[in-house]
């Protein structure tokens, strides 16, 4: 049995964070990553402001990543190009940073940092009754007072520890491919928010276009779990229909890898017990409004590095608590809006009045991208509490009439 101060199993960029942090502080940790180095994630690779600015907390340069200045949301023939909010909370800037070289720069921070990081290595936790002591791989064991679960969307690790998706909840699946396009250097993310399956119901989701400013974009569509006859959405379809929308403006070539599809984590129904602490999409943390969930990666690793660092002895409750705090309310906001938009007449009109003008569509971003200022809210803030009110009231009928079949 090998000891550590820290273990952290999956080095996505949650538990490159996490890692960064903790040996950055002096801590010896270990990152068990059961891909290679270098390894690719399914993702639409965006990255908001609040994204930067995590990043920009870990000292990670962005000269490899696309700049990005806002923006342009599609619904029906309205246009919309919207600049970040500039409300000084977080940079001004977004980008566009390809999983591959993210994740990659990541975990160089962390090996800088002096983690040890072990590639091709698949870890599962082990118990001393319902306590995690430690982990173990390929039939060797390591022990540590916190082990940190950063395995992204649910599967083994989160089985063994009771950590699944909430099935009450919703949840999302997206696809993506990358193709050339003279376009790439386009400072602007695309979204187009009136995608239809082909019976032609509204999609409570959208389809992107993130330039990557490398000759490439990545396109990909996604869509939310509230949607009727989301069990039989195709989503190879969707996404074949989605570029052959787009694809004389952005002049795309052909795709340069198959398409391929992953979930989006939007709720768990533990993310702390005894020696461990779920962070980034192993503890459902998506904006279920956007389904950005890099930044949640980031900021939740963070945060239970920060807390181990303080206090090892009282890591989980306190970031249960914490990350309550920073996250919970707007989540839960978020996937209550999921159900309403499952509704194909509410998403219909609902659309209309969110890109009705330039100052209301610049609200929709700043509200559904996380992107408020909380000392000086403004309207977007104020729009944010009424919505938060509203579904709360209207949740448990939301959910009664849910649209999904
Ligand atoms: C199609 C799509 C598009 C998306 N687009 C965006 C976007 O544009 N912007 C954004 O912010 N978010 C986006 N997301 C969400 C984003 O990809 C995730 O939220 C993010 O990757 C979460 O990071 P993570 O570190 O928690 O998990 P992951 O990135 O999934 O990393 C988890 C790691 O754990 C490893 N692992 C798993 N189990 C084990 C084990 N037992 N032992 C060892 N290693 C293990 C895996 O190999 C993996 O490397 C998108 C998601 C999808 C599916």
């Amino acid at each position: 049995m090998e000891t550590r101060d820290l273990l952290v199993i999956g080095g996505g960029p949650a538990g490159a964070a996490a890692a960064i942090r903790a040996a950055r502080a002096g801590c010896s940790v270990t990152v068990f990553e059961k891909g290679p180095k270098g390894r690719d994630k399914v993702c639409g690779d965006g990255l908001t402001p609040r994204a930067v600015s995590a990043l920009n907390e870990l000292d990670i340069p962005l000269d490899d990543a696309h700049r990005i200045d806002g923006l342009r949301m599609i619904a029906g023939r309205t246009r919309r190009e919207l600049a970040w909010p500039s409300n000084g909370r977080f940079a001004p800037h977004g980008a566009v940073w390809p999983r591959r070289r993210l994740d990659e720069a990541l975990i160089d921070a962390a090996l800088e940092a002096g983690a040890e990081v072990l590639f091709h290595t698949e870890a599962v936790p082990i118990f001393d009754g319902d306590k995690v002591i430690g982990v173990e791989a390929d039939g060797r064991r390591w022990t540590a007072p916190l082990v940190v679960v950063a395995a992204g969307a649910p599967g083994t690790v989160a089985r063994m520890l009771g950590a699944e998706r909430d099935p009450r909840e919703p949840f999302g699946l997206a696809i993506r491919t990358y193709a050339a396009s003279p376009r790439h250097l386009d400072r602007h993310l695309e979204a187009c928010l009136t995608l239809r399956d082909e019976h032609g119901t509204p999609i409570p989701g959208y389809g992107w276009m993130f330039p990557a400013g490398d000759g490439t974009v990545n396109i990909g569509v996604g869509a939310l779990s509230t949607m009727k006859g989301f069990k039989k959405l195709n989503l190879n379809t969707l996404q074949a229909s989605y570029r052959s929308l787009v694809q004389d403006e952005w002049e795309l070539g052909p795709d340069l890898e198959r398409p391929r599809a992953w979930r989006l984590p939007m709720s768990t129904v533990r993310r702390h017990g005894p020696g461990w602490v779920a962070i980034g999409d192993a503890a459902g943390l998506v904006n279920p409004m956007n389904g950005e969930g890099i930044d949640y990666g980031l900021e939740s690793g963070m945060l239970a590095a920060d807390l181990f660092v303080n206090d090892p002895g009282h890591v989980a409750e306190a970031y249960d608590q914490q990350i309550g705090e920073r996250f919970d309310a707007f989540l839960r906001t978020g996937r209550r809006f999921s159900f309403l938009i499952g509704h194909p007449w509410i998403l219909r009109s609902g659309l209309r009045v969110a890109v009705g003008t330039q100052g209301i569509a610049s609200i929709t971003l700043q509200v559904m991208g996380n992107l408020i200022d909380n000392e000086s809210p403004g309207t977007a803030g104020r729009v944010m509490r009424v919505a938060d009110k509203t579904l709360a009231a209207a949740d448990p009928l939301l959910r009664r009439t849910r649209a999904a079949a």
